[in-house]
């Protein structure tokens, strides 16, 4: 009998689980926390996780998340099929290499990058690692445009940056300079942004758009003070957008939105293309403006296996399935495809925003036109329950729909958000309106006084933690 029994075993049964996999077994004990120290039949291994896996939430009622949730069966066999290949082992996989560097072209076609210029660019992991070497390679600028004053390196960006950004200025010593909100100003502007700059700032970052509210961060309006700055004082500050989201929903719905390396001040661009790249998690995608944008030194030429190959990456191995199904969905989609597919995103979104914000009790923060997002909050006058309430009594429904503060300077302001993603139907909006509005119903009827400060004291694990 290689497992321990739960009732003959010397640990103590907290620390097993029971588990009956195969359901006319006897009963058998794995330790939770610690190697079991004999095996199990594949069946009964497979049964024991996916059993545990079930109390997972529903991702496609996950309203939460920003990162894709569904994907055609087609991509799911070409993912499996790369499985075993790695994106490090260009030299082994040509073929997946060959189809990353197509998509850094496309993508630096797609964001107007100079057209005389290579693509510069590489797939990470996600947004985060992305955002980590745009974010070296401003430092590295910086430090190459240094005339010998010495100063710490600075970094301008929104209050309402995604929590890489703190990481990054955290593990690469670079001081962040956090513009706060004010008001009804949610995300950084022109003005403000200027205002923090000074000859030691590596770079502006502009998010295209904020996690927060899904609005879009004036990037133009940035670029143009950054202009009028740098003749004033010779600073030549460049600016990052940040487009996890936006960057695969701007060129589509937005054409004439110039955000990207139409600007030249736009040094490098990144997006998740796990998020609107519609790919399963996880890839993520940097490009820069020209080679220019990119310091040499931050770039290895790698001797391993066979050939020498350039690579600028945090992580050495990394999967290349999601390569692959990026490929995939780019020639699947095509621009009209894509631009189908964002469109009816923000069609949902804006009509649910709308219809949210008839029910009554709620005041629309943003509206759904911009990232297929929306932020609400509850009226003033909306005593007996929070956006928590709201929040807790969607979960019954397994809609899971974030409540959140929002950062410093506005931490009385707490939201419900919504993120409406590919495969978030018209109908699936109508059922979900429908369970909002009973549960405002329910929330009316309890007779609970107000909880109007309840939200201060709620533990909901610092508000960067809704981003993801
Ligand atoms: C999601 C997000 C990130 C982090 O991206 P990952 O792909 O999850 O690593 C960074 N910035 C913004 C604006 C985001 O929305």
């Amino acid at each position: 009998m290689p497992l321990t029994h739960p009732s003959s075993g010397h640990h103590s049964r907290r620390r097993h689980t029971s588990v009956n996999p195969i359901f006319t077994r006897e009963p058998v004990g794995i330790p939770k926390d610690q190697f079991p120290a004999d095996q199990l039949d594949a069946d009964t291994a497979y049964q024991v996780v996916h059993d545990e896996l079930m109390l997972d939430g529903n991702a496609r009622l996950n309203l939460a998340t920003f990162v894709s949730t569904w994907m055609e069966p087609q991509a799911q066999v070409l993912m499996a099929e790369c499985f075993d290949k790695n994106m490090i082992d260009k030299d082994e996989y040509p073929a997946t290499a060959e189809l990353e560097r197509r998509c850094v072209s496309m993508l630096a076609h797609l964001w107007h990058a100079p057209p005389a210029a290579a693509a510069t660019g590489c797939s990470t992991t996600g947004s985060s690692e992305a955002c980590m070497l745009a974010g070296l390679a401003l430092k590295r600028q910086w430090q190459a445009r240094q005339t010998g004053s010495g100063g710490r390196p600075n970094i301008v960006m929104g209050a309402n940056v995604q929590v890489c950004w703190d990481k990054f200025a955290n593990y690469w010593d670079v001081e962040p300079r956090l513009v706060p909100m004010d008001g009804d100003r949610l995300h950084l502007t022109a003005e403000e942004a200027v205002k923090y700059c000074d000859e030691n700032t590596i770079g502006v970052v502009a998010i295209l758009g904020s996690t927060f509210d899904g609005s879009y961060e004036p990037v133009a309006d940035i670029c143009a003070a950054l202009d009028d700055l740098q003749e004033n004082t010779g600073w030549n500050i460049p600016v990052h957008v940040d487009g996890a989201s936006g960057a695969m929903i701007a060129p589509f719905c937005d054409p004439e939105l110039e955000w990207d390396f139409r600007l030249d001040r736009v040094a490098s661009i990144n997006t998740s293309g796990h998020k609107y790249g519609l790919v399963y998690p996880g890839v993520g995608w940097v490009v820069w403006r020209d080679a220019a944008a990119l310091p040499d030194n931050l770039v290895f030429r790698v001797n391993y296996l066979g050939g020498e190959m350039p690579t600028f990456a945090l992580n050495f191995s990394r999967p290349g399935a999601q390569v692959a199904a990026q490929y995939y969905n780019f020639i699947r989609l095509g621009f009209d495809g894509y631009r189908r597919v964002q469109q009816t995103c923000r069609d949902v979104a804006t009509r649910l925003a709308a219809s949210i914000g008839e029910l009554g009790p709620f005041e629309l923060i943003t509206h759904g036109d911009q990232l297929p997002v929306f932020a609400f909050t509850l009226r003033s006058d909306v005593t007996r329950y929070s956006v928590f309430d709201v929040s807790a009594a969607l979960r019954e429904d397994g809609w899971l729909v974030p409540a959140y503060t929002f950062p410093e300077n506005r931490e009385d302001l707490a939201a419900l958000r919504v993120v409406v993603r590919n495969g978030f139907s018209h109908d699936l909006a109508d059922r979900f309106l429908e369970d909002v509005a009973r549960a405002l119903a329910r929330l009316e009827k309890q007779s609970s006084p107000a909880r109007g400060d309840e939200a201060a004291s709620f533990d909901h694990g610092g508000t960067r933690a809704n981003t993801a």
